[in-house]
């Protein structure tokens, strides 16, 4: 098992296959991009398929999501999903993906064994997606999103950050928009985990402002801690129907405390944390020969170091070294 001194046990993985998107959210990275990881430092689908492997087998893995950099530019994402799913026990599978291309690979992806989907979209209008992710591509998100659900990839959820000037105007119609289509909605507070350092604390807009505006229209009705569990996302039921919208407050209400997360990145390092400044090698032991058992001992060594809480809302914050695109989201 991969636990901490605090007593949590990480059962949740999350896999960023890539540093690399086709997008360039403003709150993500610059339009330039980024110095992307050399080829050659990223693991092979062999070398994931290794580590998730063990991490099911011999740490206590329940769930696995596959996130980046964008996923599903990732050339061997069908099979490195297809072998995950051939797991005994069998994870949990989902993917967190900008839904670019996800019209042409959905079924594939659900025949493969994915089973859940979470597409990031925060606006309705295309011109404020342009303007947002530096893409003309909003009609492209908004078929991959129907086709995730056409594929089975249910329930397919929608992450949405609202940047103030931008889209803060469209939380309701955002969630009015998902009620329709059946898709649930969550808003994520803007961390500070942009490559080009433009995140500031009074800026953001927070999950308060958030439920605010929210109930401009809708009734909400908190749904409590234990339908939570670890999840990040807080949840409210609209309207006091079968609808809900979660909010995940990551800097104005963390919650390390329940955290059941465990990271590895595209080259290869365990993460304790989003926010963490210290990460392990797996990469190097992988390639040198390290069994199975030795890899497993390094990962358990990695968690069990994991602190008390981010700090990510105090004045001794520091923010991590790599930027969320490269950490995976
Ligand atoms: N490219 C995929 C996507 O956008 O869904 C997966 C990776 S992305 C880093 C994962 C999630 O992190 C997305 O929902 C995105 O909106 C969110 N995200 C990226 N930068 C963020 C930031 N600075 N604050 C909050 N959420 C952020
Ligand atoms: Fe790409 Fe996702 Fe970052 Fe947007 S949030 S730039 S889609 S990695």
């Amino acid at each position: 098992m991969l636990l901490d001194t605090y007593g949590r046990t990480a059962t949740d993985l999350r896999v960023s296959l890539t540093d690399r998107c086709n997008l360039r959210c403003t709150y993500c990275m610059p339009e330039e991009g980024l110095q992307w990881l050399n080829r050659s430092d990223v693991l092979s689908d062999d070398e994931i398929v290794r580590l998730i492997t063990i991490a099911v087998t011999r740490l206590g893995v329940t769930e696995v999501r596959f996130t980046g950099g964008e996923p599903l530019i990732r050339p061997g994402l069908v099979g490195i999903i297809k072998r995950c799913s051939a797991l005994e026990p069998r994870p949990t599978l989902s993917m967190t993906t900008n839904g670019i291309g996800l019209r042409r690979t959905a079924s594939a992806l659900k025949t493969a064994g994915l089973d859940r989907i979470n597409v990031s979209l925060d606006t309705l209008r295309p011109a404020v997606f342009a303007a947002l992710t530096r893409r003309d591509r909003h009609a492209d998100v908004i078929d991959g999103l129907r086709a995730a659900q056409e594929a089975g990839l249910t329930p397919v959820k929608i992450n949405s950050v609202l940047m103030r000037g931008m889209n803060d105007d469209e939380a309701p119609d955002l969630l009015a928009w998902a009620m329709e289509h059946c898709y649930e909605l969550r808003f994520i507070e803007q961390m500070p985990l942009d490559a080009q350092h433009g995140w500031a604390r009074d800026a953001m807009i927070t999950a308060e402002e958030i439920l605010c505006s929210l109930r401009t229209r809708f009734t909400l009705t908190p749904e409590g801690e234990v339908a939570r569990g670890a999840a990040p996302a807080e949840r409210w039921i609209v309207d006091e129907g079968s609808h809900r919208v979660g909010v995940i407050a990551s800097v104005t209400r963390p919650f390390c405390r329940a955290c059941d997360r465990t990271r590895l990145t595209a080259d290869g390092q365990i993460r304790d944390c989003l926010f963490a400044r210290d990460e392990t090698d797996l990469r190097e032991s992988l390639r040198t020969g390290a069994s199975d058992e030795e890899l497993a001992e390094l990962w358990r060594r990695a968690m069990w170091g994991k602190k008390a809480a981010s700090g990510l809302d105090g004045p001794a914050f520091q923010r991590p070294v790599r930027p969320m695109s490269a950490i995976g989201g």
